[in-house]
């Protein structure tokens, strides 16, 4: 039987009562646009993060082109994320006229580099979105310091990293805003597209559910220009449902994690580093080779599938020529573009299969 990169039909099989209760509440009740279900589940996010506030929206993009409104990014501005990221976290810069800074990660950890963050500092920058890639939580105390001594603001990118903790906060408590993808692969997925934006800031909570309703105060009042970018009832009923599992679901990644670390050790293959301040939720496991594809052709021949999260930097995209990067300004990232391969990983994977896949890498050496 082959193996799956992510396997979200075991998800539902473990659950199906739970979810289809669920899904059957709503359509009882008919009452398909924010209300109970978005509000209850805003609230045990929230919880679940250890933050003041969720605000549901209807994807991770839309919850990184908010959040840039919100810290008042504007038309020639500019903000630093990292080159080694999903294009979303440079598209949201870009849809506001504001210009994506990009900085190289640190070659260990594939998150992006504070050394870096603060040589990109100029008179125009605004905001820094650091990305917690695979789970694992960016370098936040000094990015953090660098912001607080530019007044720049800090915007999390948490899309890949619901529950992670970084010396002990978690991922989406720490910056001025926070954003949540809920895509169906994300380790908290819905049953289609959804997002989050999560801050301790009432302020900013109270603009984010103004915009997120076309600027609406009443039914037909509107107090600012808005964006219809809701949260779905149906998809806050399934991921209030598959919320209750969550931390359980994490630790058994972090499991898969440490078996596979243990039996890669020692290899050809370079699992992941993690710094001991740190506890990531391992939303991809990504191990690094220098023959990549043809190990990941070794192993689609054993019925193995692999990802490679990502093959092209922001810098090389052809979206973003414009920007006037060159092949060779991030190493680090060019690197872990041509030698990072993502295993299968998913709560449900069981440690014979953990066993398989490693004997499959080890057998490729
Ligand atoms: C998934 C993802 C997004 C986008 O989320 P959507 O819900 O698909 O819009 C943004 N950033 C990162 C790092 C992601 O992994």
């Amino acid at each position: 039987m082959p193996l799956p990169l992510v396997d979200l039909q075991a998800q539902y099989a473990a659950i199906k009562p739970e979810i289809d209760a669920a899904i059957q509440r709503v359509i009882g009740n008919t009452s398909f646009i924010l209300g109970k279900e978005v509000s209850e589940f805003e609230k045990n996010f929230a919880a679940f993060c250890r933050a003041k506030h969720c605000v549901g929206l209807d994807s991770g993009t839309a919850a990184l082109h908010l959040a840039l409104l919100l810290c008042d990014v504007k038309l020639g501005d500019e903000v630093i994320t990292t080159t080694h990221t999903f294009v979303a976290t440079a598209e949201s810069i870009s849809v506001i006229g504001a210009r994506p800074v990009l900085v190289d990660i640190d070659p260990r950890t594939y998150n992006l580099d504070p050394r870096a963050v603060e040589r990109a500092i100029t008179p125009r920058t605004r905001a820094i979105i650091p990305v917690h890639l695979y789970g694992q939580p960016a370098e936040m105390d000094p990015i953090l310091e660098i912001a607080r001594q530019h007044h720049v603001r800090v915007i999390e990118d948490a899309a890949q990293a619901h529950g992670a903790e970084y010396r002990g906060k978690r991922a989406g408590s720490m910056g001025d805003l926070a954003c949540f993808s809920f895509f169906p692969s994300k380790n908290l997925g819905a049953y289609g597209d959804a997002g989050a934006l999560v801050t301790n800031d009432d302020d900013l909570a109270a603009r984010a559910r103004l915009l997120r309703d076309h600027g609406r105060r009443d039914k037909y009042e509107h107090l600012v220009v808005g964006y219809g970018y809701r949260l779905d009832a149906l998809q806050a009923a399934i991921l209030g449902a598959k919320l209750t599992h969550l931390d359980a679901w994490n630790v058994r990644r972090r499991a898969i994690a440490d078996y596979y670390t243990e039996l890669l050790t020692n290899s050809k293959v370079v699992p992941p580093y993690v710094p001991p301040h740190i506890s990531p939720v391992y939303h991809i496991y990504a191990i690094r080779s220098k023959t990549r594809d043809a190990l990941k052709q070794h192993l689609k021949a054993r019925g193995i599938e692999t990802g490679i999260h990502y093959p092209i930097p922001l810098h090389l995209q052809p979206v973003y020529a414009n920007l006037g990067y060159a092949r060779g300004d991030f190493p680090n990232a060019e690197q872990a573009a041509n030698e990072e391969l993502s295993l299968p990983m998913y709560p449900e994977l069981t440690d014979a299969h953990v066993g398989m896949i490693a004997d499959a890498v080890k057998a490729f050496e």
